[in-house]
């Protein structure tokens, strides 16, 4: 085998339109399903161990063994991975809301990468099959489909958009449909294939600002509970809430055919995403917020970055265009 064939074959779900010999397609497709299999318990794992870790950081803060540096290295670390993912894997990656270096995506991406929730090309694709089909059958994570009347169907349905559909894990939506631009993009493609490589870089960086910032090992085991483990329970709540909440409660200013709503409470720690009514109205507008006082921190940036140069052809709604959609206009 030439070099040049070796990535198809470590990538078997890619590599199953290639067609050939009926045993050659099995043996694939037992391997995607061990993949599948390892991929649910991957996601069992990453989602519940931070849990158990944010249940011991607060019995550590309890006995006054929390420290400043200790929330220092959360709160950058909370920063970064979650820009990552609003400004990098959803507002790039996704919508293609603004343009920028290949540098600028990979180091996007590679943040994104280091929140834990997936390589991004299974991110994109699952994001956008939520909003080709959003509240209807065929949403990877609606709180509305599937569940019954009342109270108990509510909360399973809360539920389900929250964290079920991760471990229910059958779900995934096709690359080869949903991010085909990503699949011949090399820089989305490294990005999504080193996956574990950001994971990983995402749980030293904590660690090593610990030991920086304290000078003592102990400071970096710290460092890392509260910037690896704590940090990845509070950025992944936020996304999942997105998903979850911002299809349950809030406001809806335009008629988008779906239950998104603008949460206002939650707009901060979800670094604006949290409009989300406005999102699916405008899903290609760079900035999510789209009144004065409607805060986006995420927006905040790309407007930093445009200004500075590193970013380009930002894609934004006019007044007018907002106005007329309020009023039931397309
Ligand atoms: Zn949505
Ligand atoms: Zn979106």
């Amino acid at each position: 085998m030439t070099l040049d064939q070796a990535p198809s074959a470590s990538a078997p779900s890619r590599a199953q339109t290639a067609g050939g010999p009926i045993h050659e397609a099995s043996a694939v497709d037992d391997h995607a399903h061990a993949i599948a299999t390892a991929d649910r318990v991957a996601n069992v794992v990453v989602t519940v161990v931070p849990v158990a870790l944010v249940g011991f950081a607060a019995w550590l803060a309890w006995g006054g063994a929390l420290r400043w540096p200790d929330l220092v290295v959360l709160a950058l670390t909370y920063l970064l991975t979650g820009l990552g993912v609003t400004v990098g894997f959803h507002r790039l990656f996704t919508h293609r809301s603004f343009k920028t270096s290949p540098q600028m995506r990979a180091l996007l991406g590679a943040l994104g990468s280091a929140a834990v929730e997936g390589p991004v090309i299974e991110w994109v694709s699952n994001h956008r099959k939520h909003h080709r089909f959003s509240d209807q059958p065929g949403d990877p994570h609606s709180p509305h489909v599937g569940h019954a009347s009342g109270w108990r169907g509510a909360l399973s349905g809360l539920y389900h958009a929250h964290v079920g559909w991760i471990f229910e894990g059958e779900a995934l939506a096709s690359e080869e449909r949903y991010a085909k631009d990503l699949l011949a993009d090399p820089v989305a493609r490294f990005i999504d294939r080193t996956f574990l490589v950001w994971v990983l870089a995402g749980l030293a960086f904590p660690f090593a600002l610990g030991v920086a910032l304290t000078g003592t090992i102990v400071g970096g085991l710290t460092g890392l509970l509260w910037g690896g483990a704590v940090r990845m329970f509070f950025v992944h709540h936020a996304t999942f809430s997105i998903n979850s909440l911002c299809h349950f409660f809030g406001r809806r200013r335009f008629a988008t055919g779906d239950e998104s709503r603008n949460l206002l409470w939650l707009a901060l720690p979800t670094l604006g995403e949290a409009w989300h009514n406005n999102h699916h109205a405008f899903p290609t507008s760079a900035r999510h917020g789209l009144r004065w006082w409607q805060l986006d921190p995420s927006a905040w940036l790309i407007a930093f970055l445009e200004r500075a140069g590193l970013v380009w052809d930002v894609t934004r709604v006019s007044h007018e265009r907002e106005l007329a959609k309020a009023a039931g206009g397309s």
